[in-house]
C-alpha cells in the first residue's frame, strides 16, 4: 500500500558527491565549507551576517544567548509552534510567556503580545507558523515602544516574504533549522541570521564553547600562535563541514522547492476550499509563505478530529498534528502553566491536521491525498 508522509528531504546525485567531496578532503569540521554555506544563507536571505549551527535548536539557544537572556527575564512566544521554541528560553533560565494566535493566520496575535508585556519582558519570539510569516510592522512596532528583542523563529519559512522583504531580514535575529523536513536539509542543522556586528560574535562565541582566538594582539609578541581564550560559557553546537557542503548544495535548488510546494499548496486550497467541515489555511495579500506544512482545520461540531486522522492514515497519508500547545505537555503543566491561557490556539488545535505536502510528491501522488481527503471528511460528517 501506498504511504505519503507529510513532509520528506529532496536529495539528488548532486547532493552526494557534494557530501563525498568533503569526506575524501582534509576538513570535516569547520572547515571551508561553513564560511562557503555561510555566504550562501546571506547571499540569498541578504542578510548581512549568518552563522551556521548544529540544528535550529541550537539556532533558538543561541539567538536567546546573544541577546542576553538571563534568570528573571521573560520572552514572548506562540503555543502553536514546536516545543523548541519556548525551551531556548527555559535553557537560558529565562521564563517563556505564550500570547495568543490570530485565529485568522494562526500567527501570534501583536495586540495579545502587548498585553502580556511587563517589565520583566526582555524578547519576542514570533514563529512564521506554516511558513506564512507573521505581523512583523506590528511585532517591531511593539518592541521599538518597549525595548525588546525580537529573534524570529524562522524555521519554516526560508524563502517566505513579508511585503517583499525575505524573512531573515526583518527582526534582530531570526533562526532557521534544516531537519530533513524543513525547506532545505543538512541531516541536522541550522542558522541565525542578523544584521547587527555585536549580536554576530556573541553567536559565533556561543556556537564554540565561548572561547575565541580573535583578540587585538596588543600584548604583540607575547602571545604564542597556540594561545586562545574562553570569554563565556558556550557549547559544541558546530555544524560539520559534511552538513554545511550539503546545504550550500540544497540551497541552489530551494526555489525550485518552494515553487512546488507552492503549487501543491494551491491545488490543494482550490480543492478543499469548499468541503463542508473543513478550513483551509488562510494567506494574507501581502506575504508570501514558504509552505513548510499545509493544515487543514477540521469544524469539530461536524467532524471527530480522531476519527478522521486515523483513517486518512489508514488509507495511507502520513498525516500529522502541528502543534500541541507547547504547555499541554507535562513539563510546563507542571511549571506552573494553566490550560486556557490561549484559547484560540487551544480551539486550533482541536481541529488540526497536517497533511502531506513536500516538492517531491508527485502529481498522482497530490490527487490520491484530496481524493482521500474528501471521501474520508465526507464518510464522516455528521
Ligand atoms: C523544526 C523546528 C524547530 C527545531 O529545529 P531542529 O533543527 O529540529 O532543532 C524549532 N522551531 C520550529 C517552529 C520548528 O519547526
Amino acid at each position: 500500500m501506498r504511504f505519503i508522509p507529510y513532509g520528506n528531504q529532496c536529495i539528488d546525485d548532486n547532493d552526494i558527491e557534494a557530501v563525498t567531496r568533503v569526506l575524501r578532503s582534509d576538513y570535516l569540521t569547520t572547515g571551508p565549507q561553513i564560511n562557503n554555506f555561510e555566504e550562501a544563507i546571506t547571499d540569498y536571505v541578504g542578510s548581512k551576517y549568518a552563522v551556521a549551527i548544529a540544528n535550529g535548536t541550537a539556532a533558538l539557544h543561541a539567538a536567546c544567548y546573544a541577546a542576553g537572556i538571563e534568570e528573571g527575564d521573560e520572552v514572548i512566544t506562540t503555543p502553536m509552534t514546536f516545543a523548541a521554541t519556548a525551551n531556548a528560553v527555559l535553557y537560558c533560565k529565562g521564563k517563556p510567556v505564550f500570547a495568543d494566535i490570530d485565529p485568522i493566520t494562526y500567527n501570534i496575535d501583536p495586540k495579545d503580545i502587548e498585553r502580556k508585556i511587563t517589565k520583566n519582558t526582555k524578547a519576542i519570539i514570533p514563529v512564521h507558523y506554516t511558513g506564512q510569516p507573521c505581523d512583523m510592522d506590528s511585532i517591531l512596532e511593539i518592541a521599538r515602544r518597549y525595548n525588546l528583542t525580537v529573534i524570529e523563529d524562522g524555521a519554516h519559512a526560508l524563502g517566505a516574504k513579508y511585503k517583499k522583504r525575505n524573512i531573515g531580514t526583518i527582526g534582530d535575529m531570526t533562526t532557521f533549522s534544516f531537519h530533513p523536513v524543513k525547506p532545505i536539509t543538512t541531516g541536522e542543522g541550522g542558522c541565525i541570521t542578523t544584521d547587527d556586528e555585536e549580536l554576530y560574535e556573541r553567536l559565533k562565541l556561543f556556537r564554540t564553547h565561548g572561547i575565541t582566538k580573535d583578540f587585538s594582539f596588543e600584548q604583540g609578541d607575547n602571545l604564542g600562535s597556540w594561545y586562545y581564550e574562553q570569554t563565556g560559557l558556550g557549547f559544541n553546537y558546530r555544524m560539520t563541514d559534511i552538513q554545511a557542503a550539503l546545504g550550500a548544495n540544497q540551497l541552489t535548488k530551494i526555489d525550485s522547492f518552494i515553487n512546488r510546494r507552492r503549487e501543491i499548496a494551491s491545488i490543494y486550497s482550490n480543492e478543499l476550499k469548499d468541503l463542508e467541515g473543513i478550513s483551509i489555511p488562510k494567506q494574507l495579500d501581502n506575504t508570501s509563505s514558504g509552505w513548510h506544512i499545509y493544515v487543514l482545520k477540521l469544524d469539530p461540531n461536524k467532524l471527530n478530529r480522531t476519527r478522521v486522522f486515523n483513517q486518512l492514515k489508514e488509507k495511507g497519508l502520513g498525516v500529522n498534528v502541528h502543534y500541541i500547545p507547547v504547555y499541554y505537555h507535562p513539563y510546563y503543566q507542571e511549571l506552573g502553566y494553566k490550560t486556557g491561557i490561549c484559547k484560540n490556539a487551544e480551539e486550533l488545535y482541536d481541529g488540526l491536521i497536517t497533511i502531506p505536502l513536500y516538492p517531491k510528491m508527485t502529481d498522482d501522488d497530490v490527487w490520491y491525498v484530496i481524493d482521500t481527503i474528501k471521501q474520508v471528511i465526507n464518510y464522516n460528517l455528521n
